[in-house]
C-alpha cells in the first residue's frame, strides 16, 4: 500500500507529463503502482485523503452513477432471484 503523499507525488508528476518509467524512479515506487495511479487518475478523485470514485455513465442503464451501478446490480439480483424461484416451482 502506497503512502498518500507518494500517490500525490506520482499524480502531480503524471500531470506534468513525465513518463511512467521516469516517475517510478523519481518517486521511488514500482512501475506497476505508477500504472495503477495513472489509471485511477482517469476515473477517481481524491477527497480528504481518500480515493473517491467519480460518477460514470453506466453502460447498461445510461445513468450517471458511482461504480458499481447499484441500480443495475439490484435489477440483476432480482432477475436472478426470479429465475431461481421459477426454476424451483416448476
Ligand atoms: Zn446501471
Amino acid at each position: 500500500m502506497l503512502a498518500f503523499s507518494a500517490v500525490k507525488e506520482v499524480e502531480s508528476l503524471l500531470k506534468q507529463g513525465f513518463s511512467q518509467r521516469e516517475i517510478a524512479s523519481i518517486a521511488e515506487v514500482s512501475r506497476g503502482s505508477v500504472g495503477r495511479i495513472a489509471k485511477n487518475l482517469k476515473t477517481c478523485n481524491f477527497k480528504n485523503g481518500k480515493v473517491v470514485s467519480l460518477p460514470i455513465k453506466c453502460p447498461t442503464c445510461r445513468c450517471l452513477v458511482y461504480p458499481p451501478c447499484i441500480a443495475c446490480h439490484t435489477r440483476k439480483y432480482i432477475a436472478n432471484k426470479r429465475k431461481i424461484e421459477e426454476n424451483g416451482s416448476s
